[in-house]
């Protein structure tokens, strides 16, 4: 299960930074996107596995699902695509640069200290 070693390292870059602000991580917000290959249900279960009995126990794990935004090299229009109908609606070009939706990053800790 992969997402089990995308929270262990997420944890590590975690700590880390709870360690230079000395304080408990209350949440970690991450944005996951649909093209990632992460899914988020099985994050949230390798999350509540990984974090248990750790220091970091009480952290909250925050998931924002990005959405697939893809730009028309053609016509040049940016629109929110379903992964099964990417194809540009104006002009049919099915080759369309992918602007969001590949992202897993994290974005914000809450840190008490
Ligand atoms: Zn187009």
């Amino acid at each position: 299960m992969h997402e089990l070693s995308i929270a262990l390292s997420m944890m590590d870059r975690i700590r880390e930074e709870s360690v230079r602000h000395s304080g408990t991580v209350r949440s970690a917000h991450v944005r996951i996107g649909v093209l990632s290959g992460v899914d988020s249900e099985a994050l949230r279960f390798a999350w509540e596995m990984a974090r248990a009995g750790s220091e970091l126990e009480e952290a909250e794990l925050e998931i924002e699902s990005v959405p697939l935004r893809v730009r028309c090299p053609v016509c040049g229009v940016t629109r929110t695509a379903e992964i099964q109908s990417i194809a540009c609606p104006h002009c049919v070009t099915p080759e369309q640069d992918i602007v969001e939706g590949r992202e897993m990053e994290l974005t914000a800790l809450e840190i008490d200290s």
